[in-house]
């Protein structure tokens, strides 16, 4: 069985890695990693291949940055040019990115098997280009793969075959479970400035909050108004940081504010790890947060993983201002201890019963 496993941006690299080293388990799997190019330097993808102990991509597309339409055509040609050379038995797409949809509407196109991880996650806000990705790629997948409940909901609501859903749990915390044990030592401790200090954690990097001036300069009122009270760590998404330059922002002079260039993924770990409290768009970061059982603030008007509410530490925040965000941290904090848990199948185990199933499939189809 030949799969080609796709992954282009940051959190891809996360959710690929446990995948990749499934497959392997069975000698008669040979599963071969495409990366489009969507984030291509060191910090963004490299980093992640060399810390998540992956192998270099077999096919490297080396896609230009630029608009989804024009990144997707781009896509689209060079990897109908890898499935032509490999035939693959599956090709598995992961997440909500431009590469996610690109690479399966080519092997839909193809008629070679598309399966999804992740899949059946709605925000249910169309202006978000991932929901759109997510949307159109469950619709053409052959098997689906769902982190939780609602998810599954979702698709039967879409009348996707339910013979085609599986609850499987989270690929993303299986790479965070093989780090648990040490991630402990590895990071913040590094910073000087925070090691063992009680600091917000902040990573902003969605179009919605960080494409304008205005939700720029949102951030820099709450990060003005935090940092007079907290020791503040904002890990700062190339994205955010193109854009605050470009408005001729420098959040770095707001007092309390440490600014930090994307982080390596063990050392992204330690820096939640030690964190009071995470606030955050990203969306696996809602999900990490719930497993170490810190506390998150989403500044979002909705979230796709809905669980991360209902059962995890995650705490959505619509139409955000500072004082909001404020309140909100003094209340997580008041309290003892969060009344959260960790969701069903979150247990490290999610990439196996996705090749277990995938295997099967191609052993009685
Ligand atoms: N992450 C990282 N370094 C950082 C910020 C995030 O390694 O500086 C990790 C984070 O732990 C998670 C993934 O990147 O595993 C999330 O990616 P991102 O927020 O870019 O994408 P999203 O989940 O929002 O699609």
């Amino acid at each position: 069985m030949k799969i080609l496993l796709i992954a282009g941006a940051r959190p891809n690299f996360v959710k690929i890695a446990p995948l990749y080293k499934a497959f392997l388990q069975y000698p008669d799997m040979h599963p071969r990693i495409v990366h489009t190019g969507q984030h291509s330097d060191y910090q963004m993808s490299g980093i992640f291949f060399r810390q998540l102990d992956i192998p270099q991509p077999h096919y490297f597309l080396g896609i230009a940055q630029g608009s989804p339409t024009m990144q997707t055509a781009e896509i689209m040609s060079a990897f109908e040019r890898v499935v032509n050379a490999e035939m693959p038995d599956w090709v598995v797409v992961v997440g909500d990115v431009t590469s996610t949809l690109a690479c399966a509407l080519v092997a839909a196109h193809m008629r070679i098997p598309l399966a999804h991880v992740e899949a059946g996650l709605r925000s249910r806000d169309r202006t978000m280009p991932e929901e759109m990705n997510r949307i159109l790629t469950d619709a053409i997948s052959d098997q689906l793969f769902a982190t939780e409940e609602a998810a599954v909901r979702n698709l039967l609501a879409e009348n996707i075959d339910p013979h085609r859903i599986h609850l499987v749990g989270n690929v993303m915390i299986d790479s965070l479970v093989r780090f648990c044990g040490w991630i402990g030592d590895c990071s913040a401790g590094k910073h000087s400035r925070i090691s063992g200090g009680r600091y917000l954690l902040i990573t902003m990097h969605r179009p919605a909050n960080v494409d304008q001036e205005e939700g720029l300069r949102k951030i820099a009122g709450m990060l003005e108004m935090l940092g007079s009270h907290w020791e503040i760590v904002f890990v700062m998404h190339p994205r955010t940081m193109r854009n605050a330059a470009a408005f001729g922002l420098d959040f770095s002079q707001i007092a309390g504010v440490t600014i930090l260039p994307p982080q390596g993924y063990v050392e992204f770990l330690g820096l939640m790890q030690h964190a009071v409290v995470v606030i955050t768009d990203s969306g696996g970061v809602q999900e990490e947060t719930t497993f170490l059982g810190i506390p998150c603030i989403t500044l979002r008007n909705s979230t796709e993983r809905p669980v991360t509410v209902t059962c995890g530490t995650n705490h959505l925040l619509p139409d955000f201002d500072a004082q909001k965000v404020w309140d909100t941290i003094e209340k997580v904090l008041s309290r003892t201890s969060e009344d959260a848990k960790i969701p069903p199948l979150w247990d490290g185990n999610t990439a196996q019963r996705i090749v277990r199933i995938l295997r099967e499939k191609c052993i009685n189809p």
